[in-house]
């Protein structure tokens, strides 16, 4: 890693200075990327989406509160192996084939760092018998780069799954660490895809008033049902799991959640 580790944003704790989303993903980048290869930590299939063959890539351009990925988010430099887009369609196959699923897609990370290693991998993709790829993306880079969409939206096997993590800018400086007018970029990233005729739908931490007042919720809301009512219709709304990496974030946050009443 040629960045000083103390100046690379990990968790949040009380006090954190809010950071600029573009300019940590360039930081991850340098850590995460090599040419078009991004470091993974495994391949395996899980039994969300009915069943899909995932690659566990390492790094993020946001550091939620609540998010679930292992600590290679927090400490990138420490975790995985560089993989081509070669490779990783390789080992995605392979994993598929075994759990004889037909879909895939990348987690455990934001997907979108590496762009040419994304679309590298999207275009295997394309060109396979695979039926569908999920890319599950918080639309940060989506949102500052139009042409991403417009490329993501040439390939017709890639349903993106942009999940929003705020209502608004001061919740989304509190819940992720990006500075407030950040808050825009993944909105703008929700245009940039029904511009470009992407397929997609968006999806918010909104089900949880643990974690979103309700004001809050109605807020997203409405952002979503100026920008197009199809995606309030369509608004996946999750809840916070109590995973044991979650718990930590929340605690160095120095948030305390109920979880008897879920
Ligand atoms: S929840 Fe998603 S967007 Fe937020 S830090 Fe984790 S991987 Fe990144």
């Amino acid at each position: 890693m040629s960045l000083s580790c103390e100046r690379y944003q990990r968790y949040l704790e009380p006090g954190f200075t809010p950071f600029d989303p573009l300019e940590l993903a360039n930081q991850t980048e340098q850590i995460v990327c090599r040419g078009d290869s991004r470091r993974y930590t495994k391949f395996y299939c899980t039994g969300v989406y009915g069943g899909i063959a995932t690659g566990y890539t390492c790094g993020c351009c946001l550091r939620c509160i609540f998010c679930w990925v292992n600590w290679s988010r927090d400490f990138p430099e420490k975790y995985g192996v560089f993989r081509s887009p070669a490779a990783a369609f390789e080992e995605l196959s392979r994993v598929a084939h075994k759990a004889r699923v037909l879909q895939l897609r990348i987690s455990g990370a934001e997907p979108t760092l590496g762009k040419s290693h994304l679309l590298a991998l999207l275009e295997k993709v394309e060109n396979s018998a695979f039926r569908l790829f999920i890319l599950e993306t918080n639309g940060i880079l989506i949102g500052a780069d139009p042409d991403y969409a417009k490329q993501i939206a040439c390939f017709k096997k890639v349903h993106t799954r942009v999940s929003l993590k705020a209502g608004t800018r001061q919740a989304f400086t509190t819940k992720t660490g990006g500075k407030p007018e950040s808050f825009e970029l993944p909105f703008q990233g929700i245009v940039n895809l029904l511009e470009a005729g992407a397929s997609f739908h968006v999806a918010a931490m909104s089900a949880d008033p643990r974690i979103m007042t309700k004001q809050e919720r109605e807020r997203l809301l409405s952002r979503l049902a100026s920008i197009h009512s199809a995606l309030v219709d369509n608004l996946e709304e999750e809840v916070v799991d109590p995973y044991h990496t979650t718990l930590e974030r929340l605690q160095h946050a120095g948030v305390k959640l109920q979880w008897t009443q879920y």
